[in-house]
């Protein structure tokens, strides 16, 4: 079954508030700089080795943290260039409708159930 304009624009406005949420994260745990590319927080805690320690931890946990959120961020703006290109909702392997349920619960899905 097709998605219908509304079921399209109903995801297409979900991607958007997501793509908000994650960038608002994004910029929790990132400082923008003068390059576009973002740059982690680190924070300077103190200088003994203990605290060092501290500090790559933190700085290992929001770099990892960035990636993912990145990444998702990656998944929704390419899921909003496919509503635009109309192949929207199309399992990326095997071509065929992706589940209507299924992308309600996950808008930037690629693949269908069974790939
Ligand atoms: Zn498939």
């Amino acid at each position: 079954m097709p998605l219908t304009k509304d079921t399209l624009l109903n995801l297409n406005s979900k991607l958007l508030s997501e793509k908000e949420r994650i960038e608002g994260e994004l910029n929790c745990i990132t400082k923008p700089s003068l390059s576009s590319n973002r740059e982690t927080i680190f924070n300077e805690i103190g200088t003994d080795e203990d605290e060092n320690a501290t500090e790559v931890e933190e700085y290992t946990d929001n770099l990892a943290i960035e990636n993912t959120l990145e990444k998702q961020l990656e998944e929704i703006n390419a899921a909003l260039i496919r509503i635009k290109q109309n192949s929207y909702g199309k399992c990326e392997i095997c071509g065929s409708d992706i589940n209507i349920e299924r992308l309600k619960a996950y808008p930037s899905a690629r693949k269908c159930t069974l790939c």
